[in-house]
């Protein structure tokens, strides 16, 4: 049964705002001890409602339990729990290099929070990509609120009901809602904004921040395009590519929209891709809980229309039913650079095939189109790899590999223009979250040496 989310009503929403900026003006952020009380806390949320978290994640995106913890609560710990170990090291004031000029006025550079932050989530990995940026800013010694997507109201609900628990409330808030809500959210004034989800939506957040000269952080999408070379391992291919695209009914900000693939190349490709595709699904994938639904019937039937208007050839899948908010995943050939499959995100769990002629010709593709968030490029040749990781922009640009680059420890998470700008996870999130104050303390002697910046400017200090 859906659940119902309750809205937080509009005109509570700046007291709200109000109880933490008192929250980070009480100065209990500023305590490291205290920030690692709030991330362990952060960690045992998960650990300690483990079930319900699943269950939260099956009602919103029918989620195998598997998946759930694969790709949303493993990630959403290991973001929390790194934090927790690395906040006194990445807290630390920073000396820059030394220098003979201004060493004895202690030039360091302080980690400082920035203040109370605001946090807007989508749906489609609605704990990880809250637990990122919350574990980031709260280690940084933020106050945070969190507008999670009405679109997962079980996740959404969940979040703000343990939150309330295990957080602080003076340091950790949640305001539920949809247009009305965040727009309300946006009027009022945070020391910086973090926005997760579509482009249309962050030219919104852009300039509502932008009235308050906010900095933001926009974690956006777009169309991820993966370059297959016919000298490639084509199981590992074929298989890799399958996952990436179908895991979570291919809601994946970094799922590969489209493949390209030389044209002579093509069916061999999609041959190997059906015959992984059996090994996914051996009983069909309309009753097996391995194919995650669409978030909702609007989105359902959004990608349904896509499917209905191609030109190209429908190889395995197709099958729709837009009550239950089931896309079969679809493999697509034959598809050329106009159709309807190549005109927006596809966001949902069909793969098109785009035949081209070159591997330059598929770096043009590429380059004719906004810059993605992910690049990703199926080759066992270094210059290959090269040449389409040298001739490209993208958020992220990976060889033989699928999606695990947003978890790999120690690289940032981000896009690159109408894909995104600024980076988390890890350290990162911290980074986003952290104001670098340069501070010196002088002592007086200096003015011996320093003598000459005072008036009178006489020629003779000019000389000196
Ligand atoms: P969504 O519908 O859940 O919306 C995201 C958030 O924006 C929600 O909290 C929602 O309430 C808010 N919102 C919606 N309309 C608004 C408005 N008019 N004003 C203010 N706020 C508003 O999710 P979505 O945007 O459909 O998410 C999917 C998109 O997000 C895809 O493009 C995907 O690629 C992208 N995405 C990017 C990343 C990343 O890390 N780069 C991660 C996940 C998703």
């Amino acid at each position: 049964m859906a659940t119902t989310l309750k809205y937080t009503p509009v005109d509570e929403i700046p007291a709200i705002r109000e109880q933490l900026v008192q929250g980070f003006l009480s100065g209990k952020t500023r305590s490291i001890k205290f920030r690692k009380t709030q991330l362990l806390q952060l960690c045992y949320m998960i650990q300690d409602n483990l079930d319900r978290f699943k269950e939260a994640l099956r009602l919103d995106l029918g989620r195998h339990t598997l998946e759930a913890s694969f790709l949303d609560l493993g990630g959403a710990i290991k973001e929390a729990l790194t934090a927790y170990k690395n906040v006194e090291k990445w807290a630390k004031p920073e000396s820059p290099p030394f220098s003979m000029d201004y060493f004895p006025m202690k030039p360091t550079i302080r980690k400082e929070p920035k203040g109370v932050v605001l946090i807007i989530t989508p749906f489609n990995y609605p704990i990880f990509l809250a637990y990122s940026p919350i574990a980031g800013a709260i280690a940084a010694g933020n106050t945070v609120l969190l507008k999670p997507s009405e679109s997962s109201p079980a996740c959404s609900a969940l979040l703000e009901e343990l939150g309330s628990k295990y957080l602080d409330p003076s340091v950790f808030r949640v305001v539920q809602g949809a247009v009305p809500e965040t727009t309300k959210l946006l009027e009022l004034q945070w020391d910086h904004i973090m926005y997760t989800g579509n482009g249309a939506v962050a030219k919104i957040v852009s300039t509502a921040a932008a009235k308050h000269l906010t900095p933001i952080t926009l974690e956006l999408g777009g169309k991820c395009p993966a370059v297959v070379d016919p000298n490639c391992d084509l199981g590992v291919t074929a298989r890799r590519l399958l996952w990436g695209k179908f895991a979570n009914a291919g809601q994946t900000c970094v799922a590969p929209d489209y493949v390209l693939v030389p044209a002579k190349f093509q069916d061999a490709l999609v041959d190997a891709m059906v015959k992984e595709y059996h090994n996914f699904y051996p009983t069909g994938t309309t009753t097996t809980p391995s194919v995650s639904r669409i978030i909702n019937e609007r989105h359902t039937e959004r990608i349904k229309k896509l499917m209905d208007a191609t030109q190209g050839d429908v190889v395995v899948g197709g099958e729709t039913n837009v009550s239950q908010r089931f896309i079969a995943p679809t493999i697509v050939k034959n598809v050329t650079g106009d159709d309807s499959l190549m005109t927006e995100e596809l966001f949902g769990p069909v793969l098109p095939i785009v035949p081209v002629p070159s591997l330059e010709s598929a770096i043009e593709f590429v380059n004719a189109r906004d810059h993605p968030l992910a690049l990703y490029v199926f080759t066992k040749d270094p210059k290959v790899k090269a040449k389409v990781f040298d001739n490209t922009r993208s958020g992220s640009a990976v060889a033989n590999e699928i999606l695990i680059q947003v978890v790999a420890d120690g690289l940032p998470f981000g896009g690159i223009g109408p894909s995104g700008q600024g980076a988390h996870t890890g350290k990162y999130s911290f980074d986003t979250f952290t104001h670098l104050r340069s501070t010196l303390d002088s002592p007086g002697w200096v003015d011996f040496i320093l003598g000459g910046r005072f008036p009178p400017y006489t020629s003779k200090k000019e000389k000196a």
